[in-house]
């Protein structure tokens, strides 16, 4: 690993060393995953009783409406976010294209009779330095359905993290001040690829149950709420125009993902002076308990907070001590995206969740820039105090690091590591490296889910599962021979195991 130039530094050290993200930095041919488009359209499509309207050639709406069939909607919110395309061409970008928007406006608001509508621009119509905002005041004169603007040309932001933050912010834009606020309201700000059905479409009954057989981390965070006797409010990004816009009527946000929670409870603080509390992601049982008192501490519950804190533990205890004997002292390799090289708040989160259970963990396959764009989720880890291990290198662009080359750097035996994975396509070859002989727990989003936990382990349930998962893993690991049909199937793919 060394003479490819990678090595072992804290958290903190990688994120000052490397240089602010944007295109002139010391990463040549690093150019972020996705586009700001792909962020913001999916952000939206979590959204009901909505159109979102492509300000752009046709090409980039189908870009979009192939990640969200392939990678978004087959396993998150909104089954299918209907998307049209103002359909800008060779001659528009010539003499503009905001005519063509104002008349895409109208025609959406009279065909789909939407409650909201979102326009997303696109690079071409950045570039031309389209005027939206007055396309849009000039078509919301006819239309019925509120109209905002969420810019997302590709190319002004590099990094997925800053196209998180900046999107994540105009959802703001979206509320309206609320004269008055509502009694023991909680907000949670920060779910994303969750679409909660807790607003009802108009004309239709709410569905009882309502998240279905797998639970994910909404419902999991609003049990924790409701467990010291609050009420949530809304659950956001989600829900309807109205949903959407009242939520400063809420008394305090608290926050699910810090990159998506944070920047929008900024920015509802100072907008509406809704106060936020300052804990996000509650992976393992002290974090969740932090998370839970926070809250209590705010609004005046702290009786309730410990005696609901007390019950819950009295259950989830044994299982955690179980858990601990299997993997206490062992290395936790936890990979922070395989191709992606993006994901820091989840393995973080995930880290602070195994240092509790006695493992020692190294984190590794997050780029530099990618950790320096996601500043917000660095500055609540680091006042939290935790700083663990990070692979820091020239990472390859959407090269997975090669797992073997980490095992051998760190002079590791069979039965001395677990391999926990974050993304899509862990790294696996039957007989060498697979959950037959070597433990993998499958913390990542995409693929996890477990009845009656939140797939990507929060709260105390959460916290359950991952003990049990891991549990399963370790003891899997014990087999030794039949390697699963994925680790036959992937073999080399990427690495290259001896
Ligand atoms: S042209 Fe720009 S907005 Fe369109 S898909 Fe490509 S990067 Fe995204």
């Amino acid at each position: 690993m060394q003479k490819q130039g990678f090595k072992w530094v804290k958290v903190s050290e990688m994120f000052e060393k490397t240089p602010e993200a944007d295109f002139n930095c010391d990463y040549p041919g690093y150019s972020g995953l996705w586009c700001r488009l792909i962020m913001a359209v999916t952000s939206y499509a979590m959204t009901k009783n909505s159109v979102a309207v492509i300000h752009g050639p046709s090409n980039c709406a189908w870009a979009i409406r192939n990640f969200c069939q392939t990678d978004y909607s087959l396993y998150y919110g909104n089954p299918f976010l209907h998307m049209p395309v103002t359909g800008i061409d060779q001659n528009d970008v010539i003499s503009g294209g905001a005519d063509k928007l104002v008349s895409t406006l109208k025609q959406v608001d009279k065909d789909y009779n939407p409650e909201h509508i979102c326009v997303f621009d696109t690079c071409s119509t950045a570039l031309i330095g389209d005027d939206i905002e007055t396309a849009i005041s000039t078509a919301q004169k006819e239309c019925k359905a509120r109209i905002d603007y969420i810019p997302s040309a590709g190319f002004t932001a590099p990094s997925l993290g800053k196209s998180i933050e900046e999107t994540a912010l105009k959802y703001a834009d979206i509320m309206e001040y609320q004269a008055e606020t509502t009694e023991n309201s909680v907000n949670i700000l920060g779910q994303y690829k969750e679409q909660q059905d807790s607003s009802p479409m108009p004309g239709k009954k709410r569905c009882k149950n309502r998240r279905g057989k797998y639970s994910d981390d909404a419902s999991e965070l609003t049990r924790l709420v409701e467990g010291i006797g609050l009420n949530i409010y809304r659950i956001l990004i989600s829900g309807t125009y109205d949903y959407i816009k009242t939520a400063p009527q809420a008394k305090v946000n608290v926050i699910s993902c810090p990159t998506w929670g944070f920047p929008l409870a900024k920015r509802m603080e100072e907008i509406f002076g809704t106060p936020y509390v300052n804990q996000s992601i509650p992976i393992g049982i002290e974090p969740t308990k932090k998370w839970v008192m926070e809250l209590a501490k705010f609004t005046g519950r702290e009786i309730e907070a410990e005696k609901f804190i007390h019950q819950e533990l009295q259950e989830l205890t044994p299982m955690f001590e179980r858990a601990k004997t299997y993997v206490s002292g062992k290395v936790a390799l936890i990979e922070c995206g395989r191709n992606s090289q993006t994901a820091f708040a989840r393995p973080m989160a995930l880290a602070r969740a195994l240092e509790e259970l006695g493992m020692h963990v190294r984190l590794f396959g997050l780029h530099p820039l990618e950790l320096r764009a996601k500043a917000m989720d660095f500055e609540y880890f680091m006042k939290e105090g935790f700083d663990p291990l990070i692979l820091d290198g020239n990472y390859a662009y959407q090269q997975p690091v090669n797992i073997a080359h980490i095992i051998e750097d760190l002079r590791l035996k069979q039965g001395e590591y677990v391999y926990f994975t974050q993304d899509v396509f862990p790294a696996a070859k039957g007989g060498v490296f697979d959950p037959a002989n070597i433990p993998r727990v499958e913390t990542g989003v995409h693929l996890r889910r477990v009845i009656n936990a939140p797939g990507r382990g929060v709260g105390f349930r959460g916290a359950r599962a991952l003990y049990e998962n891991i549990i399963e893993a370790v003891m899997f690991s014990e087999r030794g021979s039949k390697s699963t049909l994925y680790g036959r199937v992937h073999g080399d793919f990427y690495e290259s195991f001896s």
